[in-house]
């Protein structure tokens, strides 16, 4: 897709691992992002992209500062090397090397000696919180500050103070990355996650990870859809993505954004805007299938860029996959959200849903009935099981017979399965016996009813 200019994707290295060791391997890589001190530009955020290029073939896309994006403008390219608050003895009590989060994302240069009354509006602290540095931004406003422990904000005494932060806000731009994996039809599955947050672990290298992982394991994979993997700074990002490619949103059949997806929380799907799409039923129907405890919510207009993606020009059928939603854990947006507070388990466990959904979504086609006229003899086509067997073949007989009675062209599998209440792989599995023997054929759309 357009774009201001690009860097084609460079050496590949990181091998598919297998589904068991996939969780392990994903935690990995959110340990190695970690430290990088990314925001919504600058080097940080290109770090990570070209981190990501060694797993998945990932093109980064730069976007101009200035770059007039629907209501809002590129911003000027954010970049730091040191910051630290040193007291009268030259000792750093506040000091970037050991957390990025201690400086206020965006923060402006500035080099001085400050008294504590004036330094103390600058320093923001959790005083619920103690012992964890909150996450601040201040990407449209130009300021600058420290975070800190409201333990270590205590333990400032009335001394003189030196700051100093060696930091850069020049024209520049906005670096996205994207990650194009073609199908057999251009209709297309996008797949978002929001790549600016620093040493932020749940929120959201979760995310990145998962989609890496995600698009590695669709690689060498036969795929119906295409899919598109966008790794952007989060909110501006969204909004310049959509900006550039607008004239191609009408490809996008179903589309996820992932975030907050590594705790030991149970899994939450949060409705797209249209709320009946068929990435939210799929969601909604493994989750019911899944034997554990999980949540659904309905849209709302507060959350992660499906605040873009569901905006009323677009509507589109994007919904948002979590585990513990945002802001409901006391972690959230500060340095307790750190590498213990994301699970191999957890982040293995949310690929492994991610996945079954596209299968899903891949599989889940209209058929029309060749044989309408009362129920074809199977029988004779060995496709008519002794009754009083086993279940699973009761089952699997049940499943040709709802397929058969619901193949009109109206009714795709999973408005089968769902009706059936028969387990959408055996729904499945009944359809392409009964396309191989000559009693379904596949329709490309809903038929007229
Ligand atoms: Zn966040």
């Amino acid at each position: 897709m357009s774009s201001a200019g690009s860097v084609v994707p460079t050496n590949r290295a990181e091998p598919a691992q297998p589904l068991a060791d996939a969780g392990q391997a994903m935690w990995q890589l959110a340990a190695d992002l970690f430290p990088i001190c990314r925001s919504i530009t600058g080097e940080g955020l290109r770090a990570t992209l070209r981190q990501l290029q060694r797993y998945i073939p990932l093109e980064l896309y730069e976007v101009p500062s200035g770059t007039p994006v629907f209501d809002w403008v590129v911003p000027k390219e954010w970049n730091i090397r040191d910051a630290y608050v040193k007291n009268g003895r030259g000792e750093r009590v506040v000091d970037f090397q050991r957390s990025n989060l201690h400086v206020v994302n965006y923060s402006i240069p500035v080099h001085g000696t400050f008294t504590m009354p004036d330094l103390l509006p600058h320093l923001h602290s959790l005083p619920e919180q103690p012992e964890w540095i909150p996450y601040r931004t201040s990407y449209y406003s130009e300021q600058w500050g420290f975070c800190l422990s409201h333990n270590q904000l205590r333990a400032l005494s009335d001394d003189s103070y030196e700051v100093q932060i060696d930091a850069s806000l020049t024209a520049g731009s906005l670096s996205y990355g994207e990650c194009y994996l073609p199908g057999e039809c251009q209709d297309e599955i996008l797949i978002s996650c929001h790549t600016c947050h620093p040493s932020l672990a749940n929120d959201n290298l979760s995310g990145v990870v998962v989609a890496t992982f995600l698009a590695q394991s669709l690689l060498t994979r036969p795929r119906h859809y295409s899919y598109r993997f966008i790794f952007i700074p989060g909110t501006i990002g969204a909004i310049t993505w959509l900006c550039l490619n607008e004239a191609h949103i009408g490809r996008i059949q179903h589309g996820l954004v992932l975030a907050g997806v590594g705790d030991a929380g149970t899994t939450t799907y949060k409705r797209s805007r249209r709320g009946d799409t068929p990435i939210d039923r799929a969601f909604a129907y493994l989750l019911q299938h899944s034997g554990q405890p999980f949540s659904i919510q309905d849209f709302s207009p507060y959350g992660y860029d499906e605040r873009q993606y569901c905006s009323p020009a677009f509507n589109l059928p994007v919904g948002t996959l979590m585990r513990t939603p945002f802001g409901q854990y006391p972690q959230y947006h500060t340095s307790g959200d750190n590498l213990d507070f994301i699970r191999p388990a957890s982040l293995h466990d949310t690929l492994a849903k991610c996945q079954a959904a596209f299968d899903l979504l891949e599989h889940d086609r209209y058929y029309l009935n060749q044989n309408p006229k009362c129920e074809p003899q199977l029988g004779k086509r060995g496709l008519y099981g002794p009754l009083g067997g086993q279940s699973d073949t009761q089952l699997s007989q049940l499943a040709r017979l709802w397929v058969l009675n619901l193949s009109d062209g109206q009714h795709a599998l999973l408005d089968i399965a769902e009706r059936a209440r028969v387990p959408f792989d055996l729904i499945q599995a009944a359809a392409m016996e009964l396309l191989g023997a000559g009693l379904l054929v596949e329709q490309s759309r809903p038929v007229a009813a």
